[in-house]
Order: C-alpha cells, then sequence, then structure tokens
C-alpha cells in the first residue's frame, strides 16, 4: 500500500518526482475519452522505467494464442485493443542533450490530475546539466472533440548566458510494441505518412484485422510568446514524423508549444478519406486554439459531474476516492458508440488486453444506468446484440445447437478470446449476466420496447444454452449442471454451483416472461421472431419450466445455507480470519492446487446471486448465507467487496458495509493490491460506485420507482449523490438529521424512502427527519425550492 498521493477533493497530485511510482503514476493519472485515452507518459523522452501507451477504442488485433497445453476448443486468437500511435511525443534538447528526466536533478514536480475539468498538469524544474529548466506541461483528451487532443507544453531554460540551442521536436511515433505482445510481434504496419511545415501523420494499418488509424498533428511554437517565424526541420522515420524546431532561447525566455492531435479510425471513416478529415480535424481544433478547447473541455466535464458526482462530507480522503472512479469511468466509456465496451483497465493499461468481461453487464450496467441517458447502457446492450450471431457459433464450436448462444467470457469483437479451459468453457455464468443486465435495463428505464426489438432474441438464445448446457440425473431425479466455474474463480470443474444454476433458471423464467409479453403485446413482431430463429414454443418452453421446476440446487438443511456447490461442505472450513496473514494473498502464496481444494472463495458466488435476485429471498437467508460465506471470502478480486458491502448494507451491518468500501473505493491511488502499474482497476470502480449509491444509500428499483433506504456512515459528515431516472435528476443527500432528496428536473417523481411513497414535484425538495437514536421517521416534509436551494443545485 501506497500514500504518496496528496489528498485534495478535485484532484489527483503527486508532489516530488519519485521514479519508482512512475509506472503507477502512469496508470493513475490516464486521460480518456471514451474514444481514445493514454497512460500518464511523459512528453519529452524518458528512459527511467516506463509503460507507452496510447489507445484507439476498438481497434485491435488478435494475437495468437500461446498456452502451454492446447485443448480442442480454445480460440486461437486473444483480440487486444492495441498500444497504438504516441502522438504525446515532444523531443526538447537543452545543448544538444535530451531531457530526460530519469537522467536530471528534478526539483519541484508536481502532477496534477484536475477532475472536475479533465485535464493533467506537470510542471518541474530540471536540471540538466547544460541548463536548469523550469517546465509547465498541460494535457488533455477531448471529450468534445472524442478523436483529439491537445498539449500545451512551456519551460524556460534558467541561467543560460546569453541563450542556449534548444531543439524541441514535436513527433507522432507509430513505431509501437504492446508490452504483451505474445510473440514479440508488432501489430502495425505504415500505409503512409507525410510531414507538413506545421505538423505531419502516420497512417498505419493493424496486420490480419486490417483497422486503420491516422494518427496526426499540428503545432505551433512561440518563443516569448511569439510565434517563430522559420520553418522546422522535417524528421522522418520509419512509422515516425517530427517536426524540428531549432531555437536560440534567451535566459528566463518562455517557449510554448502547441500541439493539436488526433486519431482517426477506419472503423469510422472510410480509408480513403483518412487523411483528409485527419488534415480537417487538425484544422478545425487548432483553429479553435487550446484556451478555447480547454474551456469546452471545462464545461463539458461540468455537465457530466452536475449528473454523476458523489459529494462526501467530512472525509476528503475517501471524496477524493470517490470522484476518481467516477472519472475513471466515464474517462472510459461514453456510451456514444455501440461498437465499443469496457475493459476491465479501460485505458490505463494493457491488462486483460481492452476486451469486454461479464463486469460490463454486473458491475458497469448499474452505474451507467443512473449516471447517464439511458442509451449509454442501451448501447452496451446492443454491443451483445449484435454479437448474438457469434455467440451462437461460439456454443456451436463447443457442441450446441438450435440456436443456443454462449457469450464469450473475454471478446472484443463477439469470438471468445479467454484459453483457460476452466474459464473458457465452464465460467459460463456469464451468459446469465448478460441477461440480467436486460432485465436491470429495462427495470431502470422502462424501455420495454427494448425486449421488443433485441431483448427477447438474446435471451431466447441463452435460455436455449443452459437448458441443453444441464442434464437429467437419474441418480437424482433432477436436473443438474456439471463441470462449471462460478464467479469464484477458486473452484473450478465443479458440479451444480449454486449461483450458475440459479442464474440459469432465473434467465429461462424470464426468456418465458418475456415472450408472453412480447406474444401478448406485439403479436406480429413476436410472429416474426419465432420464425426468425425457428423457436419451438410449445416444446422449448414446456423443457424450460421442466428444468426450473426440477432443477438441483444445493442446500445445507443442517445450516440452512445454500452451497457454493455439491461437496462444499467436505472442504477444511477453517476461516479466513485464521489464516495466517503470512499465508495471504493467496493467489501468490499458495499452488494453485491447494486454492482449489480449500474453502476459500475469491469474489461472491452465493452472495452474487443473493445480490442479484433479493426479491426472491427473506432477509434471514440472505444473513445466514452471508455469515455463512463470508468468513470464507479472501476478496481477491477487486470486484468482491462491493457486493458484500451491499448485503452488509442491507442486513444493517453499518461498519462492515463502510470496511468494505473502504478496500475498493482507494484501491488504485493507494495502490492496495500492489498492481496499479498495470492499470486501474476500472470495472470495479464501478462497484464502488455501487457501495455508495445501492450500499449507503439503500437504493433500488421496486415497482418502477426508485427507492431509497439510506444510513450514513460514521466517519461522514454528509453525503449525497446525484441519479437519473425516468426523465428526472435527483439529488439525494444523507446527513445526521435524515435524508434529502431533491428533484432536479421540472417532472414529477414517485420515490419510496424509508418503505413510504412520497411525491416530488418538478424542482420540489423532499424532506425526511429521521430519529437517529429510535431509527424512526420523525417528520416528512416536500418543500418547493427556495430562491437558494435553486441556486444550489
Ligand atoms: C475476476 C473476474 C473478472 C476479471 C476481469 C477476475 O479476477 O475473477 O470475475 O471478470 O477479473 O475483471
Amino acid at each position: 500500500m501506497k500514500n504518496y498521493i496528496k489528498i485534495d477533493e478535485w484532484k489527483i497530485i503527486e508532489e516530488g518526482f519519485e521514479p519508482k511510482h512512475n509506472l503507477i503514476s502512469e496508470s493513475l493519472f490516464s486521460l480518456g475519452n471514451g474514444r481514445m485515452g493514454q497512460r500518464a507518459n511523459f512528453e519529452e523522452a524518458y528512459s527511467g522505467e516506463t509503460l507507452q501507451g496510447n489507445y484507439v477504442a476498438g481497434v485491435y488485433y488478435p494475437d495468437k494464442t500461446r498456452v502451454g497445453w492446447w485443448k480442442n476448443g480454445y480460440p486461437e486468437y486473444f483480440a487486444k485493443v492495441l498500444n497504438a500511435a504516441n502522438w504525446i511525443g515532444i523531443d526538447v534538447r537543452f545543448g544538444g542533450e535530451p531531457l530526460d528526466l530519469a537522467k536530471c536533478r528534478v526539483d519541484d514536480f508536481r502532477r496534477e490530475l484536475n477532475m472536475k475539468e479533465g485535464y493533467l498538469k506537470r510542471s518541474f524544474y530540471a536540471d540538466t546539466g547544460r541548463c536548469i529548466v523550469d517546465a509547465e506541461v498541460t494535457r488533455f483528451c477531448s471529450i468534445v472533440d472524442d478523436e483529439t487532443g491537445a498539449i500545451c507544453y512551456k519551460f524556460k531554460p534558467v541561467d543560460v548566458e546569453p541563450y542556449i540551442t534548444v531543439a524541441v521536436t514535436p513527433y507522432i511515433d507509430g513505431d509501437i510494441k504492446n508490452k504483451d505482445s505474445n510473440y514479440d510481434e508488432k501489430f502495425w504496419d505504415e500505409i503512409n505518412k507525410g510531414v507538413w511545415e506545421d505538423g505531419g501523420f502516420v497512417r498505419l494499418r493493424t496486420k490480419k484485422t486490417g483497422f486503420e488509424v491516422a494518427t496526426g498533428m499540428k503545432c505551433v511554437v512561440l518563443v516569448d510568446g511569439k510565434p517563430v517565424d522559420f520553418k522546422p526541420e522535417p524528421v522522418v522515420k520509419d512509422k515516425y514524423v517530427g517536426n524540428e524546431y531549432r531555437l536560440y532561447v534567451k535566459d528566463c525566455e518562455e517557449v510554448t508549444i502547441y500541439k493539436y492531435a488526433a486519431n482517426l479510425s477506419s472503423q469510422n471513416y472510410p480509408v480513403e478519406q483518412l487523411e483528409e478529415k485527419l488534415k480537417e480535424t487538425l484544422d478545425r481544433i487548432s483553429a479553435k486554439g487550446f484556451e478555447k478547447m480547454l474551456a469546452e473541455q471545462a464545461a463539458a466535464w461540468d455537465k457530466k459531474w452536475q449528473h454523476n458526482d458523489i459529494i462526501i462530507e467530512g472525509d476528503a480522503s475517501a471524496q477524493q476516492g470517490i470522484r476518481f472512479n467516477i472519472f475513471q469511468l466515464n474517462q472510459t466509456y461514453t456510451g456514444e458508440d455501440d461498437r465499443l465496451n469496457i475493459g476491465p483497465k479501460g485505458f490505463t493499461g494493457e491488462k486483460y488486453g481492452g476486451s469486454t468481461y461479464w463486469d460490463t453487464e454486473a458491475y458497469c450496467v448499474p452505474f451507467y444506468l443512473a449516471t447517464a441517458d439511458p442509451k449509454v447502457t442501451r448501447n452496451l446492450l446492443l454491443y451483445r446484440y449484435k454479437q448474438l450471431g457469434k455467440a451462437i457459433d461460439n456454443a456451436k464450436l463447443l457442441g450446441f445447437k438450435d440456436g443456443a448462444a454462449l457469450y464469450p467470457m473475454v471478446t472484443m469483437d463477439g469470438t471468445e478470446c479467454h484459453n483457460e479451459w476452466e474459464i473458457t468453457f465452464e465460467e459460463i455464468h456469464r451468459n446469465g449476466a448478460i441477461a440480467h443486465a436486460i432485465f436491470n435495463y429495462v427495470r431502470y428505464t422502462g424501455d420495454e420496447q427494448y425486449l421488443v426489438d433485441y431483448g427477447l432474441e438474446v435471451l431466447i438464445a441463452i435460455a436455449r444454452f443452459w437448458a441443453q448446457r444441464v442434464n437429467w440425473s437419474e441418480e437424482r431425479r433432477q436436473y443438474v449442471m456439471l463441470g462449471v466455474t462460478g464467479p469464484n474463480e477458486y473452484e473450478n470443474n465443479v458440479n451444480n454451483n449454486w449461483y450458475t444454476n440459479t442464474i440459469a433458471c432465473w434467465c429461462m423464467e424470464y426468456a418465458m416472461d418475456v415472450a408472453l409479453k412480447v406474444w401478448f403485446e406485439h403479436p406480429e413482431k413476436y410472429k416474426a421472431l419465432v420464425s426468425k430463429i425457428n423457436f419451438d414454443e410449445d416444446k422449448e418452453r414446456s423443457k424450460f419450466f421442466d428444468i426450473i421446476e426440477k432443477m438441483h440446487f444445493p442446500y445445507s438443511e443442517r445450516l440452512r445455507v445454500f452451497l457454493q456447490q455439491d461437496g462444499y461442505l467436505d472442504k477444511d472450513q477453517t476461516l479466513v480470519r485464521d489464516l495466517p496473514a503470512s499465508e495471504r494473498p493467496l493467489n501468490q502464496k499458495w499452488s494453485w492446487d491447494r486454492i482449489l481444494r480449500s474453502c476459500y472463495i475469491k469474489q461472491a458466488d452465493v452472495l452474487q446471486g443473493l445480490y442479484f435476485f433479493e426479491e426472491n429471498y427473506d432477509i434471514d437467508t440472505i444473513r445466514r448465507n452471508y455469515n455463512f460465506y463470508e468468513p470464507r471470502t479472501v476478496h481477491e478480486s477487486s470486484l468482491s467487496p462491493c457486493v458484500h458491502a451491499i448485503i452488509a448494507a442491507k442486513l444493517g451491518d453499518e461498519a462492515r458495509a463502510y470496511e468494505f468500501y473502504l478496500r475498493t473505493a482507494r484501491l488504485d491511488l493507494d495502490d492496495y493490491n500492489n498492481d496499479t502499474e498495470d492499470g486501474c482497476h476500472i470495472t470495479s470502480m464501478a462497484g464502488t460506485w455501487m457501495s455508495v449509491v445501492e450500499g449507503f444509500g439503500g437504493m433500488r428499483v421496486k415497482d418502477g420507482k426508485l427507492s431509497f433506504k439510506p444510513f450514513l456512515p460514521k466517519k461522514w459528515t454528509s453525503f449525497s449523490f446525484h441519479v437519473g431516472f425516468r426523465g428526472t435528476l435527483l439529488k439525494v443527500k444523507v446527513d445526521n438529521g435524515g435524508v434529502r432528496v431533491r428533484n432536479l428536473s421540472g417532472k414529477e417523481i414517485t420515490v419510496i424512502v424509508y418503505g413510504q411513497n412520497e411525491i416530488i414535484k418538478g424542482n420540489d425538495e423532499l424532506v425526511i427527519e429521521v430519529d437517529r437514536k429510535t431509527v424512526t421517521l420523525a417528520k416528512v416534509t416536500v418543500y418547493p425550492p427556495s430562491p437558494k436551494m435553486s441556486q444550489e443545485s
């Protein structure tokens, strides 16, 4: 655990240059706009430890699989979002010597990620041996114009008499390799490049997939506030273009380089137009200018924050943590494009290949549903809808038939990329999360038309998979599901994982509920779908219900808990708290077979099911299972604590809920797991948000209404969050006195607070005073807005 990040409510700040923190900081200070993103590498050369990372969303390469022992059915490729051309590079040389912070004495180094306005700023003094450089660099990825970014690089040489020769070379370098390349291959070919007087471009094509990306720059260089009046020297190398400016700079004279850059991909333009469009884009942004772009960036971020900020009073460190999570989620996915998704590390590193996991549906969907326009989540669902054909092919490859779909565990374009048998073939519960996300979306937004147009088709394909994946056990006279891996990846090839069996039955039942609804309300559309997918209504429906009725769900009569899988109780049941600290984390200290034989649970498994389907279980059942499983859980996935926080909160265990929340709230900022250098845990950040809103806020959707049951963590003075719901925007504030729900929209809404229905007219505020001693509602008032209140919102 590190704690070198300074606490600030709106900024991530690093002071003092510690090369040993550089890889971590490169992840933490990452920038992105949903369309492109990058690690916080330096613009100038850096010979110390660094992971260069620039990524263009959706541009991937199928890297040939590398495994020790090939198994039939493994995918041959792992598609990864590619490390793409470096557009930030600016070489700076003083008296011929490159500026390289790894080789200088560095003073007053400060890096600051301004989350409120969406930019990264770095300042330092560096003693290069030739001079002292006083530098300040500001950079951002525009969320207004999402194919672009801009840099303002300013420096002054100090203590030079009378001047020093300075060479400044902004460049684009496409000679980039993924660190995780399986066979040390480079994935890009050069198609074209060009240098202009004030910039240049490189156009590259990915091998195999044939994506083209044109990356270009336009630069303005000023000395002492005046643009230089000569042409730079072009520098052209393999996949590289630069413009070298040779300057004579007087003592303390300021040099400013504005670098405007753009990444245009053939996903969005015909290849023959890429260069022309790139030039147009660069002309447009450079004409607008850095300051105006930055002001627009700040305004756009302000708008986002108005919809999704969480304000925590009384704990600046928690405030910084939650804003960091919200900021990174918004940098990763904006929902503009249904071909894009959310990699577990977003644009902050190469781990997990930038591919899509069940994390999106299980963890990110709730975040985007409440904090963004419904179309954002809809696009995440459409992403899977469009990949349905490939999910059917994937199932076919594994021996399933008749339109059964198995969505991949890891994917870019719908094809399975993962190649560990226990996950690829066995961790099939992911199919359930995809169905659940459809349910969640419709429950939250009320957009039932989605079911008619897309949802039902996916649901039936998933239901068909489950119906074929189970088998009838003569012995038990029940259906069973053998050889699976549940969400707890510390068990493989188990029989009857309770969670998987539960979600499988739920999927079949939900699919049939939706089918009935569509049949009744949209008979024509229903008929068309039945014939498109050859749905044999009577036969398939009765098969589904037969399975639902006769499915085996492992259960302990003695303990009255669901069993994670058959035979779970045969394991040694020593609890996590009785394990010596020196043995943890298990995944680093124990052999894999020892982990598999143990009772220890990586992340919520039975409890994931109780979280998804809480309405189907009484509170005592949830409590018994929570009390049984949590002490056996090691939380070695960052996705684990949030589900536990939400359940603990539901059970009234406020202290434990807060403890779980703390485990992820600053996971990356404090490098809790010593792995932030690989990238930030983007998908688990959504889980942290869930801990606050669904955990402490107790937010749920009940019968088409938002319901809250909040409590205030002891360390906080208050917290508030914004959620959008069916055309309204609410600000929910919880403090010691009670709860306030302000309707920031003009539309009336009925909410449920502590079980009571309350109507809040447009712009009104509902105030609920709670007697904390007796935990009873003392008073409920609905206030029309006062002038002060409307200003505050
Ligand atoms: C978790 C999975 C998750 C993956 C990517 C693994 O450690 O066990 O549930 O999908 O990470 O975040």
